[in-house]
């Protein structure tokens, strides 16, 4: 400090005022070593220049707003080094604040012959940037946010853990807005565009001077804070990100969008880190934060990048089996209750692995959603599945044909091409469209409300009928069932297995039934395990039910014979289980 405080002194007393009169902006940096560096002294014009007025006095690398300097230490080596002025430019702020300085570095030759300070000057070139310097900039910016893109976040990066004294580290925030395809899609690309600039805008509303914002591409962002102590520094950033979604956003057209984040959180320990690892490191970690629900934020740590891995491997192998046929149809039986006969089935995918065997959906179809791929795989399922409906109806002699339910998941159903694929699979099966149920869940529903509104009414028009899956685990008001074209509730599971033990399931059930049957809908109980359910759901007034009890979902050629069974459930004493 006193060193510092003298040689400032010494220098500066005359200097200082020199410098005050200046009308540009001037800064004055004291050289500690070959590549260390401190600042000393900012007039009155350079402290106009920062954001908060803060003057940035001590160790270069950790103070020196703007940012942009940081990435110019080299220059002030090479002035300090070969007593020379060097001359760079300087981005200074982001977006509409951005302007372009031009910086003169000189040095200060002291009586010994050594050069201890540096004097440096900008000018602002803003409004006579040259084409040149306009189009490096375009390729270093994202056109829609205006904010840097991913090629300069990776020299932020490279300067920011290169200039990192020993005992301060480089953090990384990576951000994903959640659903925004679903957004996208909805509102349209234009609402989308806007949507990103505002959340953009509004995130670095809330980021200090010395935090650096960047569009890595699509609805990701990511932060650069450099000079951090702890984790727990980029954590507090990363929370304050996250807090801007607390209210909703405004666009032109759509006066209130809700919308969730994403947030992965890493840290580069020292000089050998690269930026690509760095940037690596808070995407797993991003994803991770998907993972779990979305709206959260994480920090990496190794076992993340182990179980990244995997997904990855998991995705691979699921292209793999698209193109390798590798997934199975499987059919469960669906028993009208009066009639005492299968109707109809489920459709339900398997994976048959080349290693691992037959795979239930649990285990592949929520990185199939994560990653889209749910779209052809459901594609396929939907054409194998109304094939395979349509065989049973050409071999139906005289009987009401076989009906086949066939499940939408959240992606399918926003998928934008999604009711010219049921068309397409109807009509190259040859199948009566009134024979397609397709089930959606209600919560896919409810956070898609007006999207399924649409699609739900087009496809309803098409002849196809639509059930809600998951009946009574949305939580949702039931106000949807009077808009939704729906044809069928289906009951969960979870109601069913307290059937004749538990009084509050049955008054559940009940109560679905009366309302399905005031709305001129279908119920189907899922689930069914024991006959003591069965008897309970066809005095509740149940019309249809599949479970294990009757049969377990089995592939197409073995189900068939079950349509001629008859299920005489009721000559069977209940079951104690
Ligand atoms: P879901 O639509 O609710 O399907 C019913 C699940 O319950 C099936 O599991 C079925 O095998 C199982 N199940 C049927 N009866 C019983 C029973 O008596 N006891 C018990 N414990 N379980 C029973 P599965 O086949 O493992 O499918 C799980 C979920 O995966 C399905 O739940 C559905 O959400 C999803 N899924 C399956 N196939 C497809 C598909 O082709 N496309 C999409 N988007 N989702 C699918
Ligand atoms: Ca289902
Ligand atoms: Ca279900």
């Amino acid at each position: 400090m006193s060193r510092r405080q003298e040689t400032i002194e010494g220098l500066s007393l005359d200097g200082r005022q020199l410098l005050d009169l200046l009308p540009h902006p001037a800064f004055v940096v004291g050289v500690d070593g070959d590549d260390s560096f401190h600042f000393a002294y900012a007039n009155d014009a350079y402290r106009r220049l920062l954001d908060d007025g803060e003057v940035p006095v001590g160790d270069l690398r950790l103070v020196l707003p703007p940012h942009a300097l940081v990435g110019h230490v080299r220059a002030f080596a090479r002035a300090a080094r070969e007593v020379r002025t060097v001359a760079f430019e300087v981005d200074w702020g982001g977006g509409e604040r951005r302007r372009v300085m031009a910086v003169e570095v000189s040095p200060v030759v002291d009586d010994d012959g050594r050069c201890r300070h540096l004097i440096g000057a900008a000018h602002e070139v803003t409004d006579h940037r040259s084409t040149q310097r306009e189009l490096a900039h375009q390729t270093r910016h994202d056109a829609l946010t205006e904010l840097p893109n991913r090629v300069m976040l990776m020299e932020w990066l490279e300067d920011a853990i290169a200039c990192s004294p020993e005992d301060r580290f480089v953090g990384l925030v990576v951000l994903d807005v959640d659903h925004f395809k679903i957004v996208n899609d909805s509102l349209g690309h234009e609402a989308g565009d806007e949507l990103l600039a505002v959340v953009a805008r509004r995130v670095d509303s809330v980021l200090r001077a010395r935090d650096r914002l960047a569009r890595l591409g699509g609805d990701e962002l990511a932060i650069v804070c450099h000079g951090v102590r702890q984790v727990e520094d980029v954590v507090a950033l990363a929370r304050r990100v996250q807090s801007v979604f607390d209210e909703a956003f405004a666009l032109t057209d759509v006066p209130e969008v809700f919308l969730g984040a994403s947030i992965g959180v890493a840290m580069s320990y020292g000089i050998a880190d690269t930026p690509a690892r760095l940037l690596r490191d808070a995407d797993v970690a991003m994803f991770s934060a998907k993972e779990q629900g979305r709206s959260r934020i994480e920090v990496f740590d190794e076992s993340m990048r182990e179980r990244s891995v995997c997904r990855l491997e998991v995705e691979t192998a699921l292209r793999h089996a698209l193109l390798h046929g590798e997934f199975r149809v499987h059919y469960q039986p669906l028993v009208h209750f009066e009639h005492s006969e299968v109707i109809g089935f489920e459709a339900l995918v398997r994976w048959d692995h080349p290693e691992h065997g037959l795979t239930p959906p649990d285990d592949f179809l929520p990185i199939a959603e994560d990653t889209g791929l749910i779209v052809p795989i459901g594609a396929w399922v939907l054409g194998e599945a109304c094939a395979q409906a349509a065989r049973w109806a050409a071999e139906s002699s005289g009987g009401h044909p076989l009906t086949v339910a066939v499940n939408l998941s959240a992606r399918q159903l926003v998928d934008p091409d999604i009711v010219n694929e049921v068309e397409r699979a109807v009509t190259a099966a040859g199948l009566d469209p009134s024979l397609l149920v397709l089930e959606v869940t209600e919560t896919v529903l409810m956070e898609n409300h007006d999207r399924a509104v649409a699609v739900l009414q087009a496809l309803a028009a098409m002849g196809v009928r639509i059930g809600i899956d998951d009946f009574g685990t949305g939580q949702s008001s039931l106000g949807y069932l009077k808009v939704l074209p729906v044809h069928v509730l289906k009951i969960d599971q979870s109601f069913i297995d307290g059937l004749g033990k538990d009084p509050e399931d049955s008054a559940i059930v009940e109560a679905v039934v009366t309302l399905a049957h005031a709305l001129g809908l279908t119920v189907t109980a899922e689930g069914i395990e024991t006959s003591r359910q069965l008897q309970a759901l066809r005095e509740l007034g149940c019309d249809l039910g599949q479970g294990y009890y009757f049969a377990r979902p089995q592939p197409g050629e073995i189900v068939r014979a079950l349509v001629h069974h008859r299920f005489r459930w009721s000559l069977r004493e209940p079951q104690s289980a």
